[in-house]
């Protein structure tokens, strides 16, 4: 740990410290990404200094990672303390900042973008990688995904031989990626999205589907037995020796609990009893602001953030049946500024509830539910759908500027 560092290390980390807490100060948020890059500046092996002698686990996929990142956190911290980046700064800066701001963590549990997780498996030297999924994000297309898992795929096979990695068997992308591998715990996960994995990673040809279980025609590739899944009744993870872990999740969902299922995987590889770990995960209430409860003029609303096709389809298995829904849409430069796929969701699981719809992109919202014979109602702002609504529990689902304008307006810092 940074008992040894050098003592330039020692003064990239000080000024490290000292940028994020200036720009911290000047309200320019937590300062993770400035504090980073000014380490990295003084000393460009920091991360890799600071990594040293620490147990560390990557988490890494398109959707998730946050919440299985703030799960594994409170899974480790039952046998001692832990890094990471909570506010998802989820590049080789924010992991910098991360690792400077717990100098006395012997864990590390570090959220990490798919397009650096090469860079941060030679940085960090982690002793577990965990993949969720791929799939499109806003500003990818679907051959940009398959080309993401070759990437991973490459670059997981000329990884050190002391890596375990954690992997969602359900799919096909993270399968063929993680194959490689010597040594992988495979985690039955889900996968709410199928569009992009059609088609064998492998090669090209069609994927059989039956049931939960997929096969290639062609190569054979195919779903791997998992050791951790998800319990089919009730709310438990199921681990390797087909022991039962309950869940008393606060975080909705089934894909909330397949995180669970993943953060438990991981945490027993650092040596951590499952059966200790899992109460722990009850206590995560909201992670950077999603799920986070709000309330106003006697309206409950719980805001859900859902960045991509996957996430918009995970959050409708999310939300309550039966409170009516808020959703929210914007095309800024973070959201991508097309919004044609809001045709590859299927919104026809809203039909007949009450659904009010604002952001910058109403209108394609709207349209895309006429298109699905959803009933609708638009207004402005997120002030005049609460207006719109009767007192009670109502469900927010917005993308990623959507969902920081409503924090906003509830003036959540978190
Ligand atoms: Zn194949």
């Amino acid at each position: 740990m940074s008992a040894n560092l050098t003592p330039r290390a020692k003064f990239a980390t000080t000024l490290l410290r000292t940028a994020a807490a200036l720009s911290r100060a000047t309200g320019r948020g937590d300062g993770s990404v400035i504090g980073g890059r000014v380490g990295l500046i003084v000393e460009p092996r920091l991360l890799e200094l600071l990594a040293e002698g620490r147990h560390v686990v990557l988490i890494s996929g398109t959707n998730g990672k946050t919440t299985t990142t703030r799960f594994t956190t409170a899974a480790i911290e039952a046998i001692g303390k832990v890094a990471t980046n909570s506010f998802g700064a989820n590049m080789p800066t924010g992991h910098t900042t991360a690792l400077a701001k717990a100098p006395k963590a012997e864990y590390a549990a570090l959220e990490c973008d798919e397009h650096y997780l090469g860079q941060l498996l030679d940085a960090a030297s982690p002793k577990v990688v965990a993949l969720l999924n791929l799939s499109r994000d806003q500003l990818d297309r679907a051959m940009e995904v398959t080309a993401l898992a070759a990437k991973w795929r490459q670059t997981l096979q000329a990884s050190a031989a002391q890596t375990t990695v954690v992997a969602n068997a359900d799919d096909p992308l993270i399968v063929w990626a993680a194959s490689v591998c010597q040594r992988v715990v495979w985690v039955a996960a889900g996968q709410s999205w199928t569009a992009d994995s059609a088609i064998c990673p492998n090669c090209g040809s069609h994927l059989d589907r039956f049931g939960e279980f997929w096969r290639c025609t062609n190569c054979g590739l195919n779903r791997p037995s998992p050791q951790w899944s998800v319990a089919q009744q009730g709310e438990a993870v199921v681990g390797p020796d087909g022991r039962r872990y309950e869940l008393n999740l606060q975080l909705p969902g089934r894909v909330n609990r397949a995180n669970a299922a993943t953060a438990l995987a991981i945490a027993s590889l650092f040596g951590v009893d499952p059966a200790q770990a899992a109460p722990r995960l009850s206590e995560v209430a909201s992670v950077a602001g999603r799920y986070a409860k709000v309330e106003r003029e006697g309206r409950h609303l719980r805001l859900l953030l859902a960045k991509n096709p996957a996430g918009w389809l995970e959050s409708f298995d999310m939300i309550d049946p039966n409170p009516p829904v808020v959703l929210s849409l914007n095309a800024r430069e973070v959201d991508g500024f097309d919004t044609s796929w809001i045709y590859d969701v299927d919104f026809t699981s809203l039909a007949g509830r009450k659904v009010v719809v604002t952001g910058d992109r109403r209108t394609d919202l709207a349209v895309r539910l006429e298109v699905d014979g959803v009933d609708f109602l638009v207004v402005d702002d997120i002030r005049a759908a609460i207006a719109a609504v009767p007192p009670g529990p109502v469900e927010v689902v917005a993308n990623y500027t959507a969902f920081q304008d409503i924090r906003a307006e509830f003036n959540r810092v978190n």
